[in-house]
């Protein structure tokens, strides 16, 4: 799971998707993120071979390409990963989804839209929650 930053490159390798731990943590998904390490992994390498340059220092650049595009994601999806382990706050959220459809609706799109889903980190959204129904 993609939970914390690790080395993804060193001297001759590049890692890609799972072995990376590109995983989404809340999710579970890691197509598109394995796919974006490809092409990320390709373009780099078609510079090291330009270059003659397989050295950790140079594949360096590709951790940083990779965690400019992914890291806000898979930090947020961390942080709702973790708030799962509340399980009566997630029960309550589930419970509240059932019984009004906008409101499930809305969880369905947080699965897409990460700009979305960074409101599940908010308390205000919590608050909100106990007064709609
Ligand atoms: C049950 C399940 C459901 C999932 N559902 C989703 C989903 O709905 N959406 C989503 O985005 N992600 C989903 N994922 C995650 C997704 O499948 C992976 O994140 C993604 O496939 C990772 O791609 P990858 O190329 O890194 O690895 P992989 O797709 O695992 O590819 C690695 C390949 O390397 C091969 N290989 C291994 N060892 C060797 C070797 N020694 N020599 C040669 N080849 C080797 C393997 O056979 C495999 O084909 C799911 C995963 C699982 C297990």
């Amino acid at each position: 799971m993609g939970s914390k930053k690790r080395k993804i490159s060193g001297d001759g390798f590049m890692l890609t998707g799972d072995a990376a731990s590109m995983i989404d943590p809340f999710t579970g998904e890691g197509i598109s993120n394995a796919m974006y390490c490809g092409m990320t992994a390709a373009l780099v390498a078609g510079e090291a071979l330009k270059q003659n340059r397989f050295d950790a220092d140079f594949l360096q650049q590709y951790d940083e390409k990779i965690y400019k595009r992914l890291w806000d994601e898979l930090k947020l999806s961390h942080t709702m990963q973790k708030l799962c382990k509340f399980p009566w706050l997630f029960n309550f959220v589930i419970n509240k989804a059932e019984k009004n459809r906008t409101f499930r609706e809305t969880i369905s799109c947080m699965f897409d839209d990460v700009d979305l889903r960074a409101k599940f980190k908010k308390p205000s959204f919590y608050f909100k929650l106990l007064f709609n129904h």
